[in-house]
Protein backbone atom coordinates (compact mmCIF):
# COMPACT_ATOMS: atom_id res chain seq x y z
CA UNK A 1 0.00 0.00 0.00
CA UNK A 2 1.48 3.38 -1.26
CA UNK A 3 2.22 5.81 1.15
CA UNK A 4 1.73 9.44 -0.45
CA UNK A 5 3.36 12.55 0.70
CA UNK A 6 1.04 16.06 0.66
CA UNK A 7 1.75 19.38 1.64
CA UNK A 8 -1.00 22.32 2.33
CA UNK A 9 -1.55 24.63 -0.33
CA UNK A 10 -3.19 26.70 2.62
CA UNK A 11 -1.06 26.35 5.85
CA UNK A 12 1.83 24.79 4.41
CA UNK A 13 1.78 21.62 6.37
CA UNK A 14 3.34 18.36 4.80
CA UNK A 15 1.87 14.63 6.25
CA UNK A 16 1.95 11.30 4.89
CA UNK A 17 -1.05 9.60 4.40
CA UNK A 18 -1.37 5.96 3.34
CA UNK A 19 -3.56 5.33 0.80
CA UNK A 20 -5.73 2.13 0.66
CA UNK A 21 -8.19 3.03 -2.24
CA UNK A 22 -9.18 5.81 -4.06
CA UNK A 23 -12.47 7.04 -1.45
CA UNK A 24 -9.27 7.68 0.80
CA UNK A 25 -8.32 10.34 -1.59
CA UNK A 26 -12.32 12.18 -1.77
CA UNK A 27 -11.84 12.57 2.36
CA UNK A 28 -7.83 13.77 2.08
CA UNK A 29 -8.00 16.98 3.76
CA UNK A 30 -4.89 19.30 5.91
CA UNK A 31 -4.92 17.36 9.16
CA UNK A 32 -3.90 20.87 10.29
CA UNK A 33 -6.68 23.11 8.94
CA UNK A 34 -8.84 20.96 7.41
CA UNK A 35 -8.39 22.42 3.80
CA UNK A 36 -8.33 19.93 1.17
CA UNK A 37 -5.93 22.49 -1.44
CA UNK A 38 -3.38 19.34 -1.18
CA UNK A 39 -0.03 19.19 -4.04
CA UNK A 40 0.92 15.81 -3.90
CA UNK A 41 4.88 15.07 -3.38
CA UNK A 42 7.17 12.46 -4.32
CA UNK A 43 6.83 9.54 -2.93
CA UNK A 44 9.00 8.60 0.35
CA UNK A 45 9.61 5.16 -1.29
CA UNK A 46 12.33 6.92 -3.21
CA UNK A 47 15.66 5.18 -2.28
CA UNK A 48 17.83 7.23 0.24
CA UNK A 49 21.60 7.71 -0.86
CA UNK A 50 23.09 7.62 2.54
CA UNK A 51 25.88 9.50 3.30
CA UNK A 52 28.79 10.99 1.54
CA UNK A 53 29.69 9.84 -2.16
CA UNK A 54 32.22 7.17 -1.68
CA UNK A 55 34.60 5.83 -4.16
CA UNK A 56 34.93 2.43 -5.45
CA UNK A 57 38.62 2.65 -6.46
CA UNK A 58 41.22 2.34 -3.52
CA UNK A 59 43.00 5.57 -2.20
CA UNK A 60 46.41 5.87 -2.98
CA UNK A 61 48.40 8.34 -0.78
CA UNK A 62 48.27 11.14 -3.26
CA UNK A 63 44.49 11.54 -2.64
CA UNK A 64 43.17 9.36 -5.33
CA UNK A 65 44.59 11.30 -8.11
CA UNK A 66 47.94 9.80 -8.76
CA UNK A 67 49.62 12.38 -10.91
CA UNK A 68 52.32 9.15 -11.90
CA UNK A 69 50.17 6.21 -12.73
CA UNK A 70 51.80 2.92 -11.79
CA UNK A 71 53.96 5.23 -9.11
CA UNK A 72 51.43 4.57 -6.19
CA UNK A 73 50.72 0.97 -7.32
CA UNK A 74 47.21 1.29 -7.47
CA UNK A 75 46.74 2.66 -10.68
ZN1 LIG B 1 -3.47 23.20 5.85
Amino acid sequence: MPIYEYSCQDCGTRFEKLIRRDSDLDSLSCPSCGQQHLAKQHSTFAPQMGGAKQSAMPMCPSGGVCPTPGKCGLN
